[in-house]
């Protein structure tokens, strides 16, 4: 049976030494809360940081607790004080995090904590190699282990990978500033299938996968050369039962049973201290805590009628204390907080009470239940889970939720207030206008707002997660064209040297020779044209190059050997020491109406440029931006198709569109050599849509080469032109 694999820097316990003995209870994160079913239900295994540094325990005694933990399945990863400096709190904490919220000012980047980074990825990435076997699946979680993924699949293919990052992805133009933008990337795509909270990170991906690595994107999928990935949203929810049935708990428990806090809230209600308005984040730049304060003190100047009437409820949890942008916070926010206080208390009120610690749950649940407001404001936040929690609380459908737009969760919780975090007048606006919800329009907003966030709860989410990696587990790949392998290629060498007359058919471009930017500069390696003259001298073979270039181009590449070539999909052709004839000549009259229109998609898209050759206009977009080359090209298609007659075709190439005459083609052309004499071995490659002419005429029994990644009618693929070359060599006389 296969097993499932979680991993996440930190396990989902929490270990204490009690009497010299160390405890662990588990944590109630929603990552625990949400992988728990999977975590005790099936074989699975939890990989993670214990939380403890391996310099503050003996090494008998780590042993001790390691055994202790894989027994209820999870596998601790030991990191030294230095790796927590520089994997944790330097790289991850000080530079991945920081860009990816866009605070471009905060962010440092360290060499050496880059190589801690590494380093302490491929730990993880060998523990799970340790416990891997054939159709495993493997989890990964977070801004922490974005190598791990290809660290992973690049030792082992048969297991599916998912990741999912928990923050945002920021914009190209941000990611870009990384100086190991790529390394990112490429451990990202080790993954099968990747996740994020909202469409917008997910869209910022798949920009910078384009314009970093230059891969095909498809929709939502990446196309790398042996295999595509799958990149989707899913937002993660709550254990929105565990909130609510906790907050109907509540207000049925007897006043005994009252918490401290609980005391003092329902006290500030008896005697009608006014509303309260509740803040809870982590201290983190990301949170806009300042900002809040600031609107609240602008409110109560704009709204002098409030005072002694409304109160800023304001838990800060204490968070990376030792990272100096968030000492500095600390010091930022108990000024302004005291500012605030100093200059609006009066003897019985003060506008802000502030709590720099964490609450347990009961106490959590009875903030949210007792405060009218819920102000969740950050600067940017990959989801923001108290916004959700907030709103399961609400038993009674009332209360009001301000939400930040840049809040991963305002692309779900549209019926909240939703508020620029910072704008102060329009936060300030903000907290008057919900102050002064009418109470039908409270319930109204929460009773929609509510049954999102009951049925798209934690379980919903590593659910649809976790069901769409097992399709992928499952999926047959997507065309029976096979990779070959030295087997096949000792199968092709059996048949060529028992054949008495052979044909080659081998396209140009992406086949014998790499694309280039510069389409003049795609030239052969001496190499190529080795293979090509030594095959050639054979004379048991016929070599023909069959390609779009025009006769001039082909002319001057192959000027030293003797070989057939065809031009122009078909257009040309010249048998050895013979000049070119042109094959069907027709009309070129269309090209006057199509030229001035590819000549305007040129104009208004940078970097394109038009190739004319004598049947066929070809307009070239490799160059220019991929995403505004994909629309425009689009565009073109549409703007050509609805113009062009019977016997003008459009060839949609690889970053080229094509506009020729089509009475002939590839396939054509081919089948035309194919048929003038009885070949007993023919091998056919190449590598865009108009060589599949040539993989569909051709009878099947022939042997034709994809060469790339791309779905094909070829029987066999290689992945790159250099493969295709050393499979050209093996054929000897
Ligand atoms: N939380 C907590 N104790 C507290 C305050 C908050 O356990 O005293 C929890 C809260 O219930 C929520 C989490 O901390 O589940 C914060 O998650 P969120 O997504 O809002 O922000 P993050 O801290 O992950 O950036």
């Amino acid at each position: 049976m296969s097993k499932f694999i979680i991993v996440s820097n930190r396990l989902p316990i929490k270990i204490e030494k009690e009497q010299n003995q160390w405890i662990f209870s588990p944590t109630s994160g929603g990552l625990a809360t949400g992988l728990k079913s999977v975590h005790e239900n099936g074989k699975s295994l939890w990989i993670g940081w214990p939380g403890i540094s391996s310099d503050d325990i003996e090494k008998e005694e780590y042993q001790l607790l390691s055994k202790d933990l894989l027994a209820t399945n999870f596998k601790p990863i030991s990191l030294s004080n230095e790796e927590i400096d520089d994997f944790y709190l330097g790289l991850s904490n000080k530079c991945i995090w920081p860009l990816f919220h866009y605070f471009k000012q905060h962010f440092q980047f360290d060499e050496q904590q880059w190589e801690s980074y590494v380093k302490v990825n491929q730990k993880f990435a060998d523990a799970i190699l340790e416990e891997i076997e054939a159709g495993d699946q493997v989890w990964i979680h977070d801004y922490q282990l974005l190598l791990v993924p290809e660290m992973v699949k690049s030792v082992r293919k048969d297991v599916t990978i998912g990741f999912f990052l928990h923050i945002p992805f920021p914009s190209f133009e941000i990611f870009r500033i990384f100086p190991k933008r790529e390394e990112l990337l490429k451990g990202m795509l080790g993954s099968d299938l990747i996740g994020f909270h909202t469409y917008d990170y997910q869209r910022h991906f798949l920009s910078s996968v384009r314009r970093i690595l230059h891969l095909n994107v498809n929709f939502n999928l990446i196309q790398q050369t042996d295999r595509e990935i799958e990149v989707n949203t899913f937002p993660m929810g709550i254990d929105y039962e565990k909130f609510e049935n906790t907050a109907q708990a509540h207000t049925k428990s007897k006043k005994e049973t009252y918490s401290p806090l609980r005391i003092e809230l329902e006290k500030h209600k008896e005697l009608n201290h006014g509303k309260i308005i509740l803040s809870i984040d982590r201290l983190d730049y990301t949170k806009g805590v300042i900002n809040r304060v600031k609107s609240f003190e602008l409110f109560l100047k704009q709204y002098p009628e409030y005072k002694e009437k409304v109160r800023l409820l304001m838990v800060l949890v204490p968070s990376r204390s030792n990272v100096s942008h968030y000492k500095k916070l600390k010091r930022e926010t108990d000024e302004i907080i005291g500012r605030v206080n100093g200059n609006f208390a009066t003897v019985n009120w003060t506008p802000i009470w502030y709590y720099y610690r964490s609450f347990d749950f009961d106490d959590l649940i009875d903030l949210y239940r007792l405060s009218d407001i819920a102000m969740v404001t950050p600067l940017r936040d990959g989801m923001n889970l108290v916004a959700k929690e907030y709103l399961a609380t609400r038993i009674n459908n009332d209360g009001v939720l301000i939400l930040s737009e840049l809040a991963g969760a305002s692309k779900e919780l549209h019926q909240s207030l939703i508020v620029n975090p910072f704008d102060i007048t329009a936060l300030s606006n903000t907290i008057h206008e919900a102050l002064n919800m009418p109470y039908e329009e409270q319930v109204e907003r929460n009773i929609e707002l509510r049954e999102r966030v009951k049925r798209y709860n934690v379980t919903f989410w590593s659910e649809t997660f976790l069901k769409e990696l097992d399709t992928l587990s499952k999926k047959i790949p997507i065309h029976k064209t096979k990779r070959v392998t030295p087997q096949i290629i000792s199968k092709f060498e059996e048949q060529y040297s028992k054949a008495n007359k052979r044909l080659f058919l081998l396209d140009y471009d992406g086949t014998l020779v790499p694309f280039n930017k510069n389409h003049k500069k795609a030239l052969p390696t001496q190499t190529v044209l080795n293979v090509l003259s030594d095959l050639n001298q054979d004379p048991k073979n016929k070599v023909i190059i069959i390609s779009g270039r025009p006769p001039e181009f082909l002319d001057q590449i192959f000027k030293d050997l003797t070989l057939t070539m065809i031009a122009e999909h078909g257009h040309f052709e010249k048998e050895p020491n013979t000049e070119w004839i042109e094959k069907n000549a027709s009309s070129s009259n269309w090209m006057n109406h199509v030229y001035p229109i590819l000549q305007q998609f040129t104009d208004n898209t940078p970097g394109t440029f038009i190739e004319k050759k004598r049947n066929s206009l070809v307009w070239h977009y490799r160059k220019t931006d991929p995403e505004l080359g994909l629309i425009k090209s689009e565009e073109l298609k549409t703007v050509l198709a609805s113009m062009l007659s019977n016997d003008i075709s459009l060839m949609d190439g690889d970053k080229i569109i094509e506009v020729t005459t089509s009475t002939t083609n590839k396939g054509i052309a081919s089948y035309d050599h194919f048929s003038k004499e009885p070949y007993d071995f023919v091998f056919v490659a190449g590598d865009d849509v108009t060589d599949e002419n040539m993989f569909t005429q051709l009878p099947l029994e022939v042997i034709s080469i994809k060469v790339g990644n791309k779905k094909s009618a070829a029987k066999h693929s290689v992945s790159a032109p250099q493969e295709l070359v050393e499979v050209l060599k093996q054929f000897k006389r």
